[in-house]
């Protein structure tokens, strides 16, 4: 089945990159999210990364017109009914992804490819949660989307052949290389990336080093292009800490238990970027390290 209309759920960090290189690629998107407004942001952050690569030299302006031309704002589930392909980057939140499934599946077309974009969440226990466990799959994208290349693609233990392949055109189109995984707590990327997160963060909470340290030592030391406190930031902490807790449950091993001061964070609102402040604050002019 040729895919031509792909629906984001989730207007957030990866919803929209998924959105902007989807609409690069010539494919007809619908983005969805809770509110207009936030809709309508994502709209907004979309127009600026394309604009800068306008000014960097990536794009003409011409294509950066037809990429957004592309895009069409969407504020109820019920919009999507036309899509062939509907890829969800909600909240990493088992209860809330359930929802939207539950609210989005009568209105598809019977043959629409359901994708999520889950950092760490069992596909096949997503799949049941849905009426196509064999039309349902781990799509993973990493971020920032727009450079990222890589695009991990996971079956649930019901996804079939078609499935798969129509999702590995998909990504093929986008330019994103792609890699598979087991369904596995946090599927490979994660499952390694996330456990050295949380040992950065424990490094910081015995006082080992201050965040400073941490992020120059990980960065010269072993040549990584960003600290991974940064790098917590970047990803949000929020979603950190529940993909530790996803390792946690799903592997049952005490090895995984999120650093209580990763808890602390998020309990604080201080989710990295996207709210301003995590381990560093990003108010000012410059990050500032806030321990
Ligand atoms: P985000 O917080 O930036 O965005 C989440 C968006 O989902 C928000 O705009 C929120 O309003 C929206 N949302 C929440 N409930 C919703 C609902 N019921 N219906 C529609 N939209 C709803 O988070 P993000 O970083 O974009 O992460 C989204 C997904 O992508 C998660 O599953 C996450 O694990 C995954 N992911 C994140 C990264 C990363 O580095 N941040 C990388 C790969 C995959």
């Amino acid at each position: 089945m040729a895919i031509e209309t792909v629906g984001i759920i989730g207007a957030g960090q990866m919803g929209c990159g998924i959105a902007q290189v989807s609409a690069a690629s010539g494919y007809q998107v619908m983005l969805y999210d809770i509110s207009a407004d936030r809709v309508e942001k994502g709209l907004a952050t979309i127009s600026g990364n394309l604009a800068r690569m306008v000014s960097s030299g990536k794009l003409t302006e011409e294509a950066r017109q037809d990429a957004l031309s592309h895009i069409s704002p969407a504020t109820e589930l019920g919009a999507l009914a036309s899509c062939d392909l509907v890829i969800e980057a909600a909240t990493e939140d088992e209860a809330v992804k359930r929802k939207i499934y539950a609210q989005l599946c009568p209105h598809l077309n019977p043959q629409a490819i359901l994708a999520t974009n889950t950092s760490s969440i069992s596909i096949t226990r997503l799949a049941a949660a849905t009426d196509r466990p064999e039309r349902f799959m781990g799509v993973h994208f990493m971020n920032p989307v727009p450079v990222m290349k890589l695009v991990e693609l996971v079956r649930g233990i019901a996804t079939d052949d078609t499935t798969f392949e129509a999702a590995r055109v998909y990504a093929a189109r986008l330019d994103k290389t792609v890699t598979v995984s087991e369904d596995f707590p946090a599927f490979i990327v994660n499952r390694i990336l996330l456990p050295m997160i949380n040992e950065a963060i424990y490094t910081l909470y015995e006082g080992v080093g201050s965040v400073e340290a941490i992020d120059t030592a990980m960065k010269l030391g072993a040549n990584h292009p960003m600290g991974p406190l940064q790098l917590a930031d970047f990803i949000g902490l929020d979603t950190c800490l529940s993909i530790m807790q996803v390792l946690h449950d799903g592997l049952s091993d005490s090895k995984y238990r999120p650093c209580p001061l990763l808890v602390k964070y998020v309990e604080a609102g201080w989710l990295g970027r996207k709210t301003g402040r995590g381990f560093y604050d990003y108010r000012g002019e410059h990050p500032v390290p806030t321990r």
